[in-house]
């Protein structure tokens, strides 16, 4: 049952029809690049279970031998269909199933993906999967502006970004987690360039940054799956010595986090200075890891603050509304005039927790720091069930504030557009106005 279907008051309605309306900004995508996706027929599971359900259905007691299985085009669909089947059903209370049931149901007509429908809707899909499809999904269906991507394809060139659809953010996270020679190889070998000291890293490094600086919107890091992200403060030479030491190793595992960590705190430190001086914002993952058997306490948002009192010139964007770290966030963002806040992927991880934190931060934190959505999708079916569950959740949070007498209508509807657009233009697009 959907909430439309329930008594509500008039408030919601209106406020949701006007929400309905807004073209959103769209903070964080992974989407590979449309012409990729057309490259293969498409996979109803190599695409569905490429991320986020296939966590669940791990986590419900799938193996992951079983996971393998059912995403290996390879094999038989109605054999893959019967071990995917049991674990499904066990996970269609997650945000993460309701969103690909949502998608299903508004792109290909199909209601809820069982034995019964699977095939009909592997047909729709191929029938849909032409060029095209990325405009239809995010521009028609899903009244996406534009999408800031964070390509998880390294080799990707910014020059084959679709422009309409895409602004980029980068990596340079490469630069903080070698551990050995090899390592390094490889990143002379990404970044054409000859990396034969710890001064010639250092060069790479400011001179990558300031090439990508005004075809990007931001740099993203995702330090958060590989170590704690408390960057304390390290010389220079103390760096120096550890890049000596990982330069000498000729396999990967021969340091541990304790020996690497100066190297890694200091360039992450560089970094965050390359991005001042370029006036790039950071955006940094905070909270919850994709997939299963992560170390939460890594990514709490706490753990920077020292980074936030250092550089006040650096804007901060922490995403996932640094789930289960809403409180904290809270707090942080209230404080720290450089530190905003991100909701992408926080209205499927939990739309219940997405609603109560909003509807907490709004009560506390100025409404210009709140970024509303971000897909943060692999697969673009993904992005618009994302953006449903997102707008019925900003429109029930924010209804329920004009019922409080806390705002009139008006008030929640700029402010809904503050939340899903004039935010994050404003952060992301307007950084040559604003500096
Ligand atoms: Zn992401």
């Amino acid at each position: 049952m959907t909430y439309e279907n329930e008594n509500r008051p008039n408030t919601y309605y209106k406020i949701k029809e006007a929400i309905d309306k807004i073209k959103i900004i769209d903070t964080h995508e992974h989407l590979v690049q449309e012409k990729q996706r057309l490259e293969k027929t498409p996979d109803l599971f190599e695409i569905f279970l490429s991320h986020y359900a296939s966590s669940d259905l791990i986590s419900s007691g799938m193996s992951y031998e079983e996971l393998n299985f059912v995403r290996n085009p390879e094999i038989p669909i109605e054999e893959r269909f019967k071990v995917f089947k049991p674990y499904w059903e066990r996970i269609q209370n997650t945000g993460y199933a309701r969103a690909i049931n949502i998608a299903v149901k508004d792109l290909y007509g199909i209601n809820g993906i069982d034995e019964t429908t699977y095939k009909k809707l592997i047909s729709r899909m191929i029938e849909a999967n032409k060029p095209g499809i990325y405009r239809w999904i995010l521009k028609e269906k899903s009244l996406i502006e534009i999408s800031i991507l964070d390509a998880l394809d390294t080799k990707i060139d910014f020059l084959d970004i679709d422009k309409e659809l895409f602004a980029p953010v980068k990596r340079f996270d490469g630069f903080v987690t070698i551990r050995s020679k090899e390592d390094i190889e490889r990143l002379e070998k990404h970044y054409r360039s000859q990396i034969h000291s710890f001064y010639d890293l250092i060069q790479v490094l400011e001179r990558k940054v300031e090439e990508a600086s005004d075809k990007i919107v931001g740099i993203k890091t995702g330090l958060a799956y590989e170590r704690p992200l408390l960057f304390k403060e390290f010389s220079e030479n103390e760096a120096e010595e550890v890049f000596k030491n990982i330069h000498s190793q000729e396999k990967p595992e021969g340091l541990k986090f304790e020996d690497l960590r100066p190297y890694q705190d200091f360039i992450f430190h560089k970094i965050v200075q390359l991005a001042g001086k370029s006036r790039l914002p950071v955006q940094i993952h905070v909270g919850l890891q994709e997939g299963n058997n992560n170390i939460i306490t890594n990514s709490n948002p706490t753990l920077l603050i020292n980074l936030f009192r250092k550089y006040k010139e650096v804007k901060f964007d922490l995403f996932h509304g640094a789930y289960p770290y809403v409180g904290e966030l809270s707090a942080i963002a209230k404080n720290f005039q450089n530190v905003y806040i991100n909701m992408c992927w926080l209205h499927i991880i939990s739309p219940y927790m997405a609603r109560v934190a909003l509807s907490e931060w709004l009560d506390a934190v100025p409404a210009n720091k709140i970024f509303g959505f971000g897909g943060d999708y692999l697969f673009v079916e993904g992005v618009y069930g994302h953006t449903v569950i997102a707008r019925k959740n900003i429109a029930r949070v924010l209804s329920e504030k004009v019922e409080e007498g806390i705002f009139s209508e008006a008030e929640a509807i700029r402010i809904a557009k503050m939340l899903l657009r004039d935010n994050a233009r404003e952060f992301y697009f307007n950084r040559r106005l604003s500096s």
